[in-house]
């Protein structure tokens, strides 16, 4: 059975698309059979994937409207290593017509339903609000995974999030747990990073990753030749440590996997 997992945080530019094109691709690295999808519509995750926004002629937006089937919709990236859903600006009108429908907040958990034993991990790139997109994906998750860089306001953003969860996981999908917050583009020579890392340790115990990213310009490169950090360069820091989190992620994740087969 398929364990879903959504990367979020409602705040622009922490990490999330790298952290779920490089999850994605060291899961798929270590075995696993991977879906990524992507729902923002900056469309980065697809570009990251090696998937040319401009090439794919439908994507996640039909697919949510029932207007596409998930056949016509998933691209294997042969590259990557991964299948992905991709997405275009045009996600961006999603938002007003998921509104006006009675089963707004469920339309991809029943998409997904359907796709429960062709994939180990389905792995959802969030944009950056909390918005119908964000709430799709809460409801069609078993966890939630956090990138954060260790900076002063990013506790802030973090109680906005974790109480959406929450709401969520109390109104709609009782088993929509916090999996983990992952420590992005850390730069262990500034103080301030080392501080806020021990706050979220001491706040957060074993729900922070061990596994640390480092700020690592390989991984910001890898997005332009449409691969991810973890293929670009594998000797690279960045590609090393997303490699790390995919293990210690997989590990994590064998409670989950137990627990989805004894329901
Ligand atoms: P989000 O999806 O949260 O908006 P991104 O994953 O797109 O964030 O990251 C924002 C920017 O930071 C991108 O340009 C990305 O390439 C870069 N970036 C992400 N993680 C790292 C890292 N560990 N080291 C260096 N640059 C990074
Ligand atoms: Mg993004």
């Amino acid at each position: 059975m398929a364990l879903t997992f959504c990367v979020a945080n409602q705040k622009g530019g922490v990490g999330k698309t790298t952290t779920a094109v490089n999850l994605s691709s060291a899961l798929s690295g270590l075995k696993q059979r991977v879906l990524l999808i992507d729902l923002d519509p900056q469309g980065n995750a697809t570009t990251g994937s090696g998937v040319s926004k401009d090439s794919i002629t439908e994507t996640v937006y039909p697919l949510l409207f029932g207007q596409a089937s998930f056949e016509k919709v998933v691209i294997h990236s042969e590259d990557a290593g991964y299948d992905i859903l991709p997405a275009n600006r045009e996600l961006a009108g999603a938002e007003v017509e998921l509104v006006q429908l009675e089963d707004r907040d469920e339309r991809l958990k029943n998409i997904l339903k359907e796709q429960n034993d062709n994939y180990d991990f389905v792995i959802i790139d969030c944009p950056p609000s909390l918005s119908m997109l964000t709430i799709n994906a809460l409801c069609s998750a078993r966890g939630v995974i956090v990138p954060m860089q260790c900076e002063y306001f990013a506790m802030e953003g973090l109680t906005d999030l974790i109480g959406s969860v929450k709401r969520i996981q109390a109104a709609k999908n009782p088993d929509l747990t916090l999996i983990g917050l992952l420590r992005v583009m850390f730069d262990p020579r500034v103080t301030l990073q080392q501080q806020v890392s021990e706050q979220l340790k001491e706040y957060f115990g074993d729900k922070v990753f061990k596994t640390v990213i480092p700020r690592n310009v390989r991984l910001a490169e890898a997005p332009s030749y449409g691969l991810p950090g973890v293929l670009y360069d594998k000797s690279s820091k960045g590609a090393k440590a997303y490699q790390e989190f995919g293990a210690e992620f997989l590990k994590r994740m064998k409670k989950y996997k137990k627990q989805s087969k004894e329901k």
